[in-house]
């Protein structure tokens, strides 16, 4: 296989699809892209604004109007990337409980679900990119040069979550983030999707550097996997 210009990393909530995604485009020179950031970034205009989330032709008039731009940091302060919404820097808004308890609500209007994915499609168009989601080889980019879904159980899915907020100073159980992923899990499934020629990989027991490796080896970028 020569070197793909475009990929699409699917899997569930916590699944590792941003680390992955980084260092595979960071190895690779590519764009990393990570669409849940806009669903994310959506659902915190939405709640600020005290918009119904019920409501889907006021949250695609929300989508269609909002200017999201995500950038490479801008302040040195742990980010992955710098998200802004029309003007206001909202980054780490886009983490808190709040937004997490919603989001899934506000994906699941079809018409929202349009207007993000013609967006994230003209990311796509550019190439050389790894854009990570849960439609991405599916419905974003069927044409996607290589399709990759990352999954692992739910429990080791909330025990990586759990660390993650953990690191960030958070006081959460685990029990909690169990639940939540699990609710999320079924709030998102009519969404999320694995395509027939995706290639399945397991997070369970290998480190993101491994997979990054299994990844090249597959399409022969490098010539012998380790571990
Ligand atoms: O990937 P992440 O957990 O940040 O995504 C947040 C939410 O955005 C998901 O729970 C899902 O509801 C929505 N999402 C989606 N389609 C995508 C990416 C994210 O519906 N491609």
């Amino acid at each position: 296989m020569s070197t793909p210009s475009t990929i699409a990393i699917d899997g569930p909530a916590a699944s590792g699809k941003s680390t992955l995604g980084q260092m595979l485009a960071h190895h690779l020179g590519y764009l990393y892209f990570d669409t849940g950031v806009l669903y994310r970034a959506l659902t915190y205009v939405a709640l600020k604004g005290q918009l119904d989330l019920a409501s889907g032709p006021s949250l695609a008039n929300l989508a269609g109007t909002t200017l999201f731009t995500v950038l490479p940091p801008t302040v040195a302060d742990g980010r992955q990337y710098t998200v802004i919404a029309d003007g206001e820097d909202i980054t780490w808004m886009l983490r808190s409980a709040q937004v997490e308890r919603h989001v899934s609500q506000v994906s699941s209007h079809p018409r929202v679900r349009e207007i993000l994915q013609e967006q994230q499609r003209q990311i796509g168009h550019a190439g050389h990119v790894v854009m990570a989601g849960r439609d991405i080889g599916v419905v974003v980019m069927p044409d996607a040069d290589l399709k990759i879904y990352l999954d692992a159980s739910v429990e080791e899915r909330a025990q990586r979550r759990t660390s993650e907020l953990r690191d960030q100073g958070r006081a959460v159980e685990y029990a909690e983030v169990l639940n939540d992923l699990i609710r999320r899990d079924a709030r998102d499934a009519q969404n999320t999707f694995r395509a027939a020629d995706a290639v399945a990989l397991s997070t369970e027991g290998r480190s993101p550097e491994q997979l990054v490796h299994d990844i090249l080896y597959l399409t022969g970028m490098v010539e012998k996997s380790s571990g």
